[in-house]
């Protein structure tokens, strides 16, 4: 058994062991070491963090000296502590969490060096390769479609769509039948799994996307739970029974609005939230009575990490499908008609759903991208508003769809504004750390590294400078702060989205010029808007033609789970998050209740001219104002009543 880079002989001896414990294979499955599974064991380990490897290294070597039956025994005693409360639990479920992750990602995800065994356990699957394959290497790739294959043409997809519809289908009516209550209880369960589990949950994360401790948790785990609290707080009153007026021609009847489940939802997501932008939409969707379909992102599945949570937490298994794959495997999935699509993803994936929903008419709501504008007014607190700009144009590695693309300050504090946030940005700090001591992680997808280092070159041969970040080569994953100063609209860089850790500057002279500018975008997701001057700010928030404002501070609205969310322009349709956003996964089902009574409606047939004036009469004072047009409408709507109860064609 050879070594590897990370690994002894004797470790990679005892890899094996535990590899073909925990996948012994099958009758069509190979064994782990069959697949020659641990040959790979490096390219993931290049992605863990420096102590997980070495306490993984260290179980394995004492693993080693242990007969195969003590490791079983070992996993079954794991096992058994994960039910434990407190930090022997903690430690159990940490422990088989990690192994098991390990091994089953090996095993799964990764082909053999010859490729044959590793690809045996993918066909059986019906899996594709490059779907797995973790994006560590892309130092050879050169343009988006060779980096990412997922966006190329469309495989032969693994799943059977019509059966996993079918088995939602099925299950909603028990879903429907509970009280937003008893939905709730779910709810409160994930809540308390991943609050107390958010550390190795922060570990999956940045393991997949290879962002900062710190942006995992709180870009990911915090407004999750966020999330969590507004449903438990919120989400009955929101989802009661409403009793709206009723008009004064109706007069006796009541009218209510019931919030119903629409039935089933498919949620597709991308890939740089993907924890927060697969439990945000789920759990709305079990709470208003939906059960769902949920596609998460090729590049960032976070495979197995959510239906166990959602398992452990009671959900049971029918109420959420998961499903694996690529573009076209999101297409398959839109072809079995759910009753809502809740996409969130880029302009073009979004118009090709749209287009394809509307075969069927199938509602969608479209959460897509952004260009957001920061517009600094001369009466600030400078500090604060470059403080504000450098963490919304970088964190998560600008790898979001509301940070700071375009920033405008005005011109009398322009260059000192400049000047600070350049130093700022020098000292901030690159790595997927364990501790919480990176401010910035590296980029998730290789191929957004190529449309940063695409938009970056185009406005450098324009004309435009950098002013830091020049030293990143166009290609490593790990892009320093970059500010970009002398480009215009007409660049690409002003017009497409980055999705990088880029921020193009600008001065500007007057509110008109900002406000101009900040809406010259065919983006209109958010903005922030900073000055002294609240009259002012609410003012100018107010002629940005976008989704959401933040005033004298950046990317909080979405913070606020109150608010609803989502954007205008090129950045989408519909709103998700608070009371919007709740109603928005519900049929609205308009319910206008009479009495029993003998009457028959004024406006019901026959129709004669006598009634016809009657009701000219009614009209006119009905729709007038003041005493007299009240006792008007008195007079008419009584003679038409009476006439109505007695009328006949002949009269
Ligand atoms: P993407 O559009 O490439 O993919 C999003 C999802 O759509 C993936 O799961 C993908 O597999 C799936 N998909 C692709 N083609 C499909 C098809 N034809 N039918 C069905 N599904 C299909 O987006 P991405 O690169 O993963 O994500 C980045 C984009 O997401 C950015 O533009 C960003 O601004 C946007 N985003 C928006 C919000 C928001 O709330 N507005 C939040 C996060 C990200």
């Amino acid at each position: 058994m050879n070594a590897t880079r990370y690994l002894t002989a004797r470790e990679v001896s005892a890899l094996n062991r535990l590899g073909d414990i925990l996948c012994p294979g099958d009758e069509v499955l190979p064994t782990f070491s069959a697949t020659g599974a641990v040959a790979r064991f490096d390219d993931m380990a290049d992605y863990m963090v420096v102590s997980d490897r070495e306490d993984l290294k260290l179980l394995l070597t004492v693993f080693s000296f242990l007969p195969a039956f003590m490791i079983r025994l070992l996993l079954v005693l794991f096992g058994s502590m994960e039910r434990l409360p407190a930090a022997p639990g903690s430690l159990g479920r940490l422990v088989m969490f990690g192994l098991k992750g390990v091994v089953t990602t090996l095993y799964y995800g990764f082909a053999d060096n010859d490729g044959k065994s590793g690809e045996k356990v993918r066909q059986a699957l019906g899996w594709d390769a490059a779907i797995r394959s973790p994006v560590s290497h892309h130092d050879d790739l050169v343009n988006p479609e060779e980096v990412n294959p997922m966006n190329q043409a469309v495989q032969a997809a693994p799943v059977d769509a019509a059966a996993v519809f079918s088995r939602v289908h099925q299950a909603q009516p028990a879903l429907r039948a509970l009280s937003v209550r008893e939905r709730l209880v779910y709810v409160q369960r994930l809540n308390d799994l991943v609050r107390d589990e958010r550390e190795s949950i922060i570990s999956r994360i940045q393991s997949e996307t290879g962002k900062s401790r710190t942006d995992a948790l709180i870009s990911e785990i915090f407004p999750l739970l966020e999330h969590f609290e507004f449903l438990l707080k919120y989400a009955e009153k929101a989802l009661a029974d409403e009793t709206v007026p009723t008009p004064l021609a109706m007069m006796g009847k009541k009218s209510k609005i019931f919030y119903e489940p629409m039935g089933t939802i498919l949620v597709i997501s991308p890939w740089n939230y993907p924890f927060y932008q697969a439990l945000t939409p789920i759990t709305v969707a079990l709470v208003t009575g939906n059960t769902v379909v949920y596609k998460p992102s090729e590049i960032t599945p976070l495979e197995g990490l959510v239906e166990s949570l959602l398992e452990r937490a009671g959900v049971p298994e029918d109420w959420v499908q998961i499903v694996y794959g690529a573009g076209d495997v999101g297409s398959q999935l839109i072809d079995q008609r759910p009753d809502k699509i809740f996409f969130t993803g880029s302009v073009a994936t979004g118009k090709k759903i749209m287009a394809q929903a509307s075969q069927q008419l199938v509602p969608v709501e479209l959460e897509l991208g952004g260009k957001d504008p920061m517009l600094v007014f001369d009466d600030v607190n400078v500090e604060r508003a470059v403080q504000g700009a450098l963490w919304g144009t970088l964190t998560n590695s600008g790898q979001s769809c509301t940070s700071v693309e375009r920033l405008y300050v005005q011109r009398g504090i322009y260059n000192d504004f400049r000047d600070r946030l350049v130093a700022a940005a020098r000292q901030v700090t690159l790595g997927v750390d364990r501790d919480g001591n990176a401010d910035m992680g590296r980029m998730t997808s290789p191929r957004q590294v190529v449309i940063v280092s695409d938009l970056v070159s185009d406005a450098k041969a324009q004309g435009a400078t950098l002013l830091c970040g020049s030293e990143w080569d166009g290609r490593s994953d790990f892009i320093p702060p970059i500010i970009v100063e002398g480009s215009t609209h007409a660049m690409r860089i002003n017009q497409e989205e980055l999705f990088g850790p880029v921020v193009t500057i600008f001065p500007f002279d007057t509110e008109e010029e900002a406000i101009r500018l900040a809406n010259d975008s065919a983006f209109g997701l958010s903005a922030s808007v900073w000055s002294a001057d609240k009259v002012r700010a609410e003012r100018v928030a107010r002629a940005l033609v976008t989704g959401n404002v933040s005033i004298n501070n950046v990317m909080l609205s979405e913070g606020n789970h109150s608010l609803p969310f989502g954007g205008v322009k090129d950045s989408g349709i519909g709103r998700y998050k608070g009371v919007h956003g709740l109603r928005g996964f519900c049929n609205q089902k308009s319910v206008l209740i009479d009495g029993n009574s003998k009457k028959i409606e004024a406006n019901w047939y026959p129709y004669t001219a006598k009634k016809y004036g009657l009701f000219g009469q009614l009209t006119q004072a009905l729709f007038s104002h003041g005493p007299m047009a009240l006792v008007k409408f008195a007079l008419s709507g009584m003679s038409l009543e009476g006439y109505s109860q007695k009328a006949k064609r002949s009269e």
